[in-house]
């Protein structure tokens, strides 16, 4: 497929971003790109030089009715659209996204703050995101439940009309898409917000949908604030459904708000998950991905590794070379091949992090590398911050206990299995962890007794679309990926026919 003409932001991305005058974002309502109705606008930033490229709508609750009215009207249309013509629109836009993966990863890394390398792989896993599901909307299917006493059940899976995607900052065209692809694979509209920190790709998929022929209303992105925008989207009657990813008092809020109206939630909150190394692993394989399971994306990955717990035998050995690695990553310009670490996504975040790593070392926190701003020469206005390893703290304190979603993580030796596993379960949180070990007996002993939604054993961030994601405990309720995401979009109806 060619690029094409029609494409207008995305083509003119580069010259956008360097301009001296912020450009405008635009809401997606009922195929249209439009101001939101009171004409309100937030600041958007780029963090690599903290200074304001773009500024986006933030859309009310008219904006949230107009939007509700288009996809009211799209959705007998989408709904009783041939399976095979979802996946070719949907497949669609995976190959959009896949066309114009340079100028989407410059936009989310001008965004964000992350590398464009990084960038780059995102935006490809988000085109993955559109094109597993367009498959899955050829492929779900029903069952049927054979009665001895000749009857048979058969239970339809129907779309449940509108639902709500609400997404975050880290990783913001992923995760957007992630929730997007298998809400309209199943068959609904979809009224969808990402964080008004990262808007930017959110918007681009706008021109992309309508390149790619998604019949107007089918799907709507309102930008906006949470308390505003997203606030009146939860809120909306005809909205049956929300997927949610983001910060658990946000989760706490939206399930206190939609639960008395009976929606269907998920929510993928936050995390602080363990990382637990026996002695007995491939050391070398070890420390290569503990580097990245600590500090890739600035640490802004729900699913980063933040407590390392070490079995004491090799605590001093995995410290000496884990800071020596540690040192050697590049903090730097987003745009540089070498830089390994980008900036924070906001001064807000930069000054959060910059807080919890004060707040440490007052707790007897022990510094071994970073814990400072960097100062980028050129860049002296975006916030950067060193990777930061920390040691010496008491399980129970707040470093340890709460997260921080940046470059920082603590570093603890264990006694033996019994000891790791306590350590590693003593958390509100349950989202991720990782064990490393060459004693698969021992791996999968301790994998059935960590109370996460999801282990990895001697990897980190393997991913496969088909498996369920989410958290336990504070870390969420429900799991999104392959099936598990079909049917959280779906409506069960059961049929039972006597013979
Ligand atoms: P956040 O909760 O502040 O915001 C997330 C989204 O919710 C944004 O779009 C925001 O505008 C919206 N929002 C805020 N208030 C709202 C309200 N009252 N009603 C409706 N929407 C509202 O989170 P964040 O700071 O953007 O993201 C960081 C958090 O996300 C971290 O806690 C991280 O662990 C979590 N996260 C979790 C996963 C996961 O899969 N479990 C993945 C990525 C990030």
């Amino acid at each position: 497929m060619q690029k094409n003409i029609h494409l207008n932001y995305i083509k003119k991305i580069q010259t956008l971003l360097q301009s001296n005058s912020p450009f405008l974002i635009q809401n997606y309502i009922n195929g249209e790109l439009t101001a939101s109705s009171n004409e309100e606008y937030l600041d958007n930033f780029n963090p690599s030089n903290g200074l304001i490229y773009s500024h986006c709508p933030n859309s009310n609750q008219t904006d949230v009715q107009l939007a509700v009215d288009a996809a009211t009207s799209a959705c007998p249309l989408w709904k009783n659209l041939p399976a095979e013509n979802k996946f070719i629109i949907l497949n669609r836009i995976a190959e959009l996204i896949d066309i114009y993966n340079d100028e989407l990863a410059l936009a989310e890394s001008s965004d964000q703050g992350k590398p464009i390398w990084l960038a780059k792989n995102e935006i490809k896993r988000a085109a993955q995101n559109f094109r597993f599901y367009a498959t899955a909307a050829m492929q779900f299917s029903s069952e049927a439940h054979i009665m001895e006493e000749s009857a048979i059940n058969y239970t339809i899976r129907q779309p449940i009309g509108i639902v709500g995607c609400i997404s975050p900052w880290n990783l913001p065209l992923y995760l957007f898409s992630w929730k997007i692809a298998p809400a309209l694979a199943a068959g609904n509209c979809v009224i969808a917000k990402p964080s008004e920190i990262t808007p930017l790709t959110a918007f681009l998929l706008s021109e992309i949908c309508i390149e790619a022929g998604l019949p107007k209303g089918v799907l709507n992105i309102l930008h906006g604030n949470g308390p505003v925008t997203g606030q009146a989207i939860i809120e909306h009657q005809q909205i049956k459904a929300i997927s949610f990813t983001g910060g658990t008092s946000t989760g706490k809020h939206i399930a206190a708000t939609a639960a008395p109206m009976f929606k269907k939630l998920s929510l993928e909150l936050g995390g602080k998950n363990p990382n637990i190394i026996f002695a007995d692993c491939d050391f070398e394989k070890m420390i290569k991905t503990t580097v990245n399971s600590s500090f890739l994306n600035q640490g802004e990955i729900c699913l980063c590794g933040s407590r390392i717990y070490v079995e004491k035998r090799i605590y001093d050995k995995f410290k000496t070379r884990f800071i020596d690695e540690v040192n050697q990553l590049k903090v730097g310009n987003p745009a540089e091949s070498e830089t390994k670490i980008g900036a924070i996504v906001s001064k807000q975040h930069y000054e959060k992090v910059l807080n919890c790593i004060a707040r440490a070392e007052a707790e007897g926190g022990n510094i071994l590398s970073g814990g400072k701003p960097k100062n980028i020469l050129g860049l002296e206005n975006g916030w950067y911050i060193e990777p930061t390893v920390i040691e010496g703290l008491q399980n129970n304190c707040l470093t340890q206990q709460e997260e921080i979603f940046g470059p920082v993580v603590t570093i603890t030796p264990f006694e033996n299995e019994a000891d790791a596993i306590e350590k590693a379960n003593e958390s509100i949180y349950g989202l991720a962890a990782t064990i490393w070990t060459e004693n698969l007996t021992k791996a999968h002993r301790v994998a059935g007794q960590i109370n996460s939604g999801i282990i990895w054993i001697n990897c980190w961030l393997l991913r496969d679309l088909r498996t369920p994601f989410g958290g336990m405990k504070n870390s969420g309720v429900g799991r999104e990926g392959g099936w598990e995401a079909m049917r959280f979009f779906t409506e069960q109806k059961n049929v039972c026919i006597k013979l």
